[in-house]
C-alpha cells in the first residue's frame, strides 16, 4: 500500500515528551493505533507507561507533542471531552458505586454517556444496560449489589461501564492484578473480541503470557524511549528488551 491509501490511524502519538520537574518521563513518542487493535505496552516498573495513557487519557497534559483521534487533535482536551471522544479508560481499582446494584451501576454509565444526546429515556438506558451486560457475560447478575461481586466481576463490570461510553479505544492499566490464570484468561477473552467490535485496546500488563496472547503489536518503553515495537514474539525476542525488561 502506497502511504496515501493508508488508512488514518485510530490514534496518533506524535513526539510526545512529559517532564517532571527536570525528569523526562517520556522522551519523544511517536506511535500510531490503528482501528481495533489490540495493542500491549510493556516495560519495567518506571518506564513511563502510565505517564503515556494518562498523556493518551488526558489525565496529564505533555510537555511537548500531540495526540490525536480520529484526524481530530486532542492535545488542548480534559479527560472527560476525550471521554466523550471515546477514550475509555479502565482503572487498575474498580470504583464501583458500591451501594448500587450491577444493573444501576451502568445505568449511571450510561447517563453520562447520554450526555452526547445518543439515548434518551430511562427505558432504553435499561435495555442498553442489559445489552452490555450480556455481552460481559454479567447480566445474571444484574440485581446484585456491586458489594456482593468477586474480584473477576467487578473487573467486568468495570469494562462494561467502560463500554457505556461507546469507546473507541479502550486503555487497561494493569487491570488483572490480583486475578486466578483462569480469570485473567475470562477477562482477556472478553477484551479480545471487543476488538472484533473495532474497539482498540492498549493493555498494559505484568502478566506476559496474557501480553503475548492478547496483543496484535507490542511496544516496549524503557526510561520514557520506544526500544522495541512489532509482532509479541519479536519483541520479546529482542535483546534490548531481554535486557531492560526481562533482567536477562
Ligand atoms: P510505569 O507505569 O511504566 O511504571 P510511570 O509512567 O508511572 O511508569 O512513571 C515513569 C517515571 O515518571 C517514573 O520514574 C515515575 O517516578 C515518574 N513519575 C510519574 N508520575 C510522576 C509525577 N506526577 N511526578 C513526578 N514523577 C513522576
Ligand atoms: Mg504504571
Amino acid at each position: 500500500m502506497t502511504d496515501a491509501a493508508m488508512p488514518e490511524p485510530l490514534l496518533r502519538v506524535e513526539s510526545l515528551t512529559k517532564s517532571f520537574g527536570g525528569f523526562v518521563a517520556l522522551d519523544n513518542i511517536s506511535v500510531d493505533i490503528r482501528k481495533g487493535e489490540r495493542f500491549g505496552l510493556i516495560g519495567p516498573n518506571g518506564s513511563g507507561k502510565t505517564t503515556l495513557v494518562n498523556c493518551i487519557s488526558g489525565a496529564l497534559r505533555p510537555s511537548r507533542g500531540r495526540v490525536s483521534l480520529a484526524g481530530e487533535d486532542l492535545t488542548p482536551l480534559p479527560p472527560n471531552q476525550r471521554a466523550r471522544r471515546g477514550i475509555a479508560r479502565s482503572f487498575q481499582i474498580p470504583r464501583p458505586f458500591r451501594s448500587m446494584t450491577v444493573l444501576e451501576n451502568l445505568m449511571v454509565a450510561l447517563d453520562f454517556a447520554a450526555g452526547r444526546g445518543v439515548l434518551e429515556s430511562a427505558a432504553h438506558r435499561r435495555d442498553a444496560a442489559m445489552s452490555i451486560l450480556t455481552r460481559i457475560g454479567l447480566a445474571p447478575k444484574a440485581g446484585a449489589l456491586a458489594t456482593a461481586l468477586t474480584q473477576v466481576d467487578l473487573r467486568k463490570m468495570e469494562l462494561a461501564r467502560a463500554l457505556a461510553m461507546g469507546p473507541k479505544l479502550l486503555i487497561s492499566d494493569e487491570a488483572m492484578a490480583g486475578l486466578s490464570h483462569s480469570e485473567v484468561d475470562e477477562v482477556l477473552d472478553l477484551l479480545m473480541s471487543l476488538g472484533g467490535e473495532d474497539i482498540a485496546i492498549i493493555m498494559i500488563e505484568h502478566i506476559m503470557q496474557a501480553v503475548m496472547r492478547f496483543s496484535e503489536r507490542v511496544m516496549c518503553l524503557d526510561a520514557g524511549r520506544i526500544i522495541a515495537i512489532g509482532a509479541p514474539a519479536e519483541v520479546m525476542a529482542n535483546a534490548r528488551v531481554q535486557e531492560a525488561y526481562l533482567g536477562v
